[in-house]
């Protein structure tokens, strides 16, 4: 590799090196010149789908016995930062379809299931995956409805009744990143028994094809930052699907949210990449050495030098954690493997957008027009830490309560 990947370097995979090149190679010469034209317009990267779709990259996560590249965890996260690093809105829209790629594959091969559930969820998967490898489909996760379920702390609003040969879903979701450009959107609602006390044990993980009867995208979409994720809101009255959308059968979306934390992780790729991308700049344009640019050298100024210097710490210091916390994910981990996983989290999505601050104030006034990427950067960096379940706020709220209370444990 004749670059140094978002994750620094490591001893990788061949695989892992191979997927790491083309990634810089597209996000280099494709993605990286037409992210501010999504930003500008607050439009889905569309073209850049179709280099992830040529690049067999939609399929990069499904197992190699059906037709895809059957990269694992560890090498999804990498790819994904490397990715983050030219196009935020890119790598972070991945993720949502790649996760529902993961969550069906080597995430449910982890948990534990009944032979019959076994037997259905691979039957099933193999129509999920035929579609994203044969027809290039794209998968969108909304999860989200504004209130505590995103957070893993109430049901879903959502509901999905059982009927003759399928589910009839109502609800509505917010923040539904690649709304209008996702083929499926994978919904987590409840399982509607009827009764009066829904039960997040009754979490049902169903696709929903975006031609459905009764379902409708709608609101405006004028954010901040992360523009071109076009997560618009999300509304179902009355849609069909039949059983085999069931992306995990009955039941278990919620053991696999217990039994793999590390899944929620994998938000935290982008803003590393965000982070590397930022630090990137400031380098080059404090040596002088921005294309298209005033060849102007501020790197004299010691207070500069400084600047970089922390920037470069904070920098190390995401990367050390996020290597380690992708490297020992597993299902059920020891406390201290969350924690560090927790922490991990934490240092990536607050500090990518320090580090974006740190940038536009060392590198000056100059630095934050428009026709350069250091004021996106900021912007999108600004998502990160608010993105459920695992805010920043939550991940505290986590850490604290699971370092001083042992499972189980309460007071009086
Ligand atoms: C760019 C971008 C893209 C996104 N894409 C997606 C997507 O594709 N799919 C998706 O599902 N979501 C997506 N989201 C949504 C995101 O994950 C959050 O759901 C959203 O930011 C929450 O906004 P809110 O104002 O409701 O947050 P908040 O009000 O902060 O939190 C939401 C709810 O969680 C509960 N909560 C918050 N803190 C706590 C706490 N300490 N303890 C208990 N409960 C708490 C509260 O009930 C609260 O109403 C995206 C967000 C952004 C910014």
């Amino acid at each position: 590799m004749d670059f140094t990947p978002a994750v620094g370097d490591m001893p990788f995979t061949p695989q892992q090196r191979s997927l790491l090149s083309l990634a810089n190679e597209l996000g280099r010469s494709r993605f990286a010149p037409r992210a501010a034209q999504w930003d500008r317009e607050a439009s889905f990267p569309f073209a850049n789908y179709s280099d992830l779709r040529d690049a067999g990259l939609l399929a990069m996560c499904v197992p190699h016995q059906s037709g895809g590249l059957g990269a694992d965890y560890a090498t999804y996260m990498m790819v994904a930062a490397e990715i983050g690093r030219f196009c935020g809105v890119t790598s972070l829209t991945w993720n949502m379809h790649i996760c529902s790629t993961m969550w069906t594959g080597m995430l449910a091969d982890g948990i534990s299931m009944t032979q019959e559930q076994r037997a259905e969820h691979e039957r099933r998967r193999e129509m999920h995956f035929a579609r994203v490898v044969k027809e290039g489909a794209i998968y969108a996760q909304p999860f989200s409805e504004g209130s505590a379920a995103a957070a893993g702390r109430a049901p879903f609003g959502t509901t999905a009744r059982k009927v003759e040969g399928g589910w009839l879903v109502n609800g509505r979701k917010i923040f539904a990143s690649l709304a209008g450009a996702a083929n499926y959107y994978g919904v987590l609602c409840t399982e509607d028994k009827g009764d009066a006390h829904p039960d997040v044990r009754d979490t049902l993980y169903l696709a929903v094809p975006a031609t459905s009867e009764g379902f409708a995208i709608a609101g405006e979409w004028d954010p901040l930052g992360m523009r071109g994720t076009v997560s618009r809101n999300l509304t179902f009255k009355d849609v069909f699907v039949s059983d085999d959308e069931q992306l995990m059968p009955r039941g278990i979306y919620f053991k696999g949210a217990q039994t793999w934390p590390a899944m929620f992780f994998t938000l935290a790729p982008t803003y590393l990449g965000i982070a590397n991308a930022a630090y990137d700049f400031t380098v080059s344009y404090l040596r002088g050495e921005v294309p298209g640019e005033p060849p102007v050298k501020r790197r004299m100024y010691p207070t500069k030098q400084v600047s970089v210097a922390q920037m470069r710490i904070q920098l190390e210091t995401m990367k050390a954690l996020f290597v380690r916390a992708i490297q020992e994910a597993q299902p059920n981990p020891p406390k201290d493997v969350r924690m560090r996983l927790y922490a991990a989290q934490y240092a990536v999505m607050e500090g990518a957008n320090d580090i974006c601050r740190l940038a536009i104030r060392t590198c000056g006034g100059q630095s934050m027009m428009r026709h350069l990427p250091l004021e996106r950067l900021y912007r999108d960096s600004r998502c990160g830490s608010l993105m459920l379940p695992w805010t920043a706020e939550l991940v505290l709220d986590r850490m604290g309560r699971e370092t001083l209370y042992e499972p189980g444990e309460k007071d009086e």
